[in-house]
């Protein structure tokens, strides 16, 4: 099956990671990659990764929007899906299947750190722990010889090693037929909307140093390059990072923009440093 995905690769690292991560490229996918890596690499890691997880999951529910994209089941896996593929891409890549591997991390980490709620089935999102093993699935799914190591880390049961690749291959094709037509080689010539980053005032929800390093990381702008250079957007998309007294991010489709709460990316740094800290 041709894939369409993942086809352009995260290039403006900022240096420290570039040299760690260079140290890591290995031909397999290997996952104790993690363990290699100094605290505040592995948290840097872990923030981008999930952050830039939460805005493909938010492009996707704009691209849903956008082309009236049909949704069978729930839309929030289905943008999960879109979000994981779009980061394993068909080759190895340490950086991204870092932040791919973080965002399965981060549901179960969020798990572990709330007190049940016994609404939860009412909720839009499948439960955090769902999330995981879906976003694992479809990570194992896409490389089951490069990740076969991960899959025995993670602990993923035999049998869901045997289905996830079909699982992958499923949802990968499905992605790619529903964007049929919006895909930038057969949509030769135009332009196509842009993703327009913007940045707002971090006030207290967001520490200096980490919005910082999510701006000079040149992370979020690779992820939007990755998205135009992909598909020829209809609408140009406004993402705004900016305080909003909630750890949460959303795609409005009244403005068509995709709000990303500072309050969230803190508190993946605090789901990381309560991981670290707790070892
Ligand atoms: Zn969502």
């Amino acid at each position: 099956m041709m894939r369409r995905f993942g086809t352009k690769r995260f290039g403006t690292l900022f240096p420290a990671l570039v040299l760690i991560l260079g140290a890591l490229s290995s031909p397999v996918r290997a996952a104790e990659d993690a363990a290699m890596l100094e605290p505040e690499e592995e948290m840097a890691l872990f923030v981008l990764g999930n952050t830039v997880f939460t805005l493909y999951h938010e492009l996707g529910h704009a691209l849903i929007d956008q082309l009236g994209i049909p949704v069978l089941g729930k839309e929030e896996d289905a943008v999960d899906s879109l979000a994981t593929i779009l980061l394993v891409g068909p080759e190895p890549d340490p950086v991204t299947d870092e932040m791919v591997m973080s965002a399965a991390d981060g549901y179960a980490m969020s798990h572990a750190s709330q007190e049940p709620d016994e609404l939860a089935y009412w909720d839009e999102h499948s439960f955090d722990m769902q999330r995981y093993g879906a976003v694992n699935c479809l990570i194992y799914g896409a490389d089951p010889e490069g990740f076969a190591e991960f899959a025995l880390v993670i602990e993923m049961p035999e049998d869901q090693q045997m289905r996830c690749p079909s699982t992958f291959d499923q949802t990968a094709a499905s992605w790619e037929a529903l964007l049929d037509g919006y895909f930038r080689a057969e949509a030769d010539g135009e332009d196509g909307g842009a993703v327009i980053v913007s940045y707002g005032d971090g006030g207290e929800a967001i520490h200096p140093d980490l919005l910082t390093l999510m701006r000079e990381s040149g992370m979020i702008e690779d992820a939007t390059a990755s998205v135009e250079g992909m598909l020829v957007l209809p609408y140009d998309i406004p993402v705004k990072f900016e305080a909003c007294d909630t750890i949460n991010a959303f795609y409005d489709p009244s403005t068509g923009e995709v709000t990303m709460c500072y309050e969230l990316v803190s508190y993946f740094a605090e789901l990381i440093v309560a991981d670290i800290e707790s070892r």
